[in-house]
């Protein structure tokens, strides 16, 4: 192994004087002794943000994962070469668009206005604050706020300050009751029944050397969950979500950086095909307007042998409007029949041995349950 002296000596340097340093800078020092340099940095508590600036590394650099949802063709990206803002902004082009990528977040949507066109032009011209409001015009306005203020400030604003807290303070400035409902789904849901399975199926069924997608990844609490896990620290994790100020809050206050990427997966999730092998859909997929073409994508974008987990399927209820359509059983069973061999229910919980419980037979009024499938 080579080693260069002086890029240790200066990362040791930045992690003593900057515990949250900026992973760009590592990225900056990047060279034949990287191995060293995660040893010095392993000692000094920062050795998760090396493993997940080596992911952003891994994803962003390989021009052939992303595709554009709308023409299906390659997104390139090329990221603004800023000293400051290395692998965080950057444009990325398919044949039919241009989108911006921001704080290290794939903007992949169109809507009417043109938001990806007009961020793109303020990007070129690295204007980031501009280009950044462009993004966040839709959010709510006191998460906004935050946003911006965390944007300025950067790695002086306080640190101590987490995600339950960013959340809290959004709901209490929010007038609008569905945020509100949904901010508190967010807080409570790590002590759901639920939620537990979920990690006892991270537990059970991820490998290091996974690809994983989370479609609906939302705030970051299930990637922060996994990577807390021994044994998963090699493996390669997309988080994908519609909502731009989600993902940015989950990029700034989960305190990860993590390759994440805004887009509409009811039209075609933005991955090219069969590049992932394990897919996660946790309490998501009954907001989701059309499952069946969601379905197919998924199929579309898992490797031979990957797995599909959906967490948390409801029946159809009238009654649930704040918490989507849900579906009816037998017509996901139907659906997933076509691009999975082997597809098993599960319940919703785990038993008092904290052990996955079967379905053996699922019906159309079956209210809740979860699935995984094999293709
Ligand atoms: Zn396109």
């Amino acid at each position: 192994m080579k080693i260069s002296f002086i890029p240790n000596v200066l990362l040791l340097f930045v992690t003593i004087t900057n515990r949250k340093w900026q992973p760009d800078t590592f990225v900056a020092l990047h060279n034949d002794s990287t191995h060293l340099s995660a040893f010095f940095l392993a000692s000094f508590d920062s050795f998760e943000s090396i493993i997940h600036v080596t992911i952003m590394e891994r994803v962003y650099h390989n021009n052939e994962i992303f595709r554009c949802p709308y023409c299906k063709t390659k997104l390139k990206a090329k990221y603004v070469k800023d000293n400051k803002r290395y692998l965080n902004w950057g444009v990325c082009r398919c044949s039919c668009d241009e989108y911006p990528i921001i704080e290290g977040v794939y903007y992949i949507i169109k809507d009417d206005c043109f938001n990806n066109r007009r961020a793109v032009k303020q990007l070129k011209s690295k204007k980031y604050y501009l280009t950044l409001r462009i993004c966040l015009s839709n959010s709510p306005k006191a998460l906004k706020l935050l946003l911006i203020l965390k944007y300025f400030l950067g790695y002086r604003f306080p640190h101590k300050i987490k995600l339950e807290h960013i959340l809290t303070f959004s709901k209490m400035f929010s007038r609008h009751n569905a945020f509100k409902n949904w901010v508190d789904y967010n807080i409570q849901r790590k002590f759901s029944k639920d939620y537990c399975l979920t990690l006892e199926i991270a537990k059970k069924y991820l490998n290091h050397d996974d690809i994983l997608l989370d479609i609906g990844c939302g705030f970051g609490m299930f990637s922060k969950a996994i990577f807390s896990y021994k044994g998963l620290n090699r493996l390669t994790y997309i988080g994908a979500d519609k909502n731009f100020s989600t993902l940015l809050t989950n990029k700034y206050f989960t305190y990860q950086d993590l390759p994440l990427i805004c887009s509409n997966s009811e039209i075609s999730l933005p991955i090219q095909s069969g590049y992932v092998n394990k897919i996660f859909i946790l309490d998501t997929i009954t907001n989701i307007y059309s499952p069946k073409t969601l379905m197919k994508e998924c199929g579309r974008v898992l490797k031979k042998n990957g797995k599909l987990f959906i967490i948390n399927i409801y029946n159809i209820n009238k009654r649930s409007y704040l918490w989507g359509y849900g579906i009816n059983p037998l017509n996901l069973m139907s659906w997933m029949k076509k691009y999975f061999k082997k597809i098993t229910f599960i319940q919703n919980q785990l038993n008092s041995n904290n052990k996955m419980v079967k379905i053996n037979c699922i019906t159309k009024n079956t209210f809740t349950y979860s699935c995984y499938a094999t293709k």
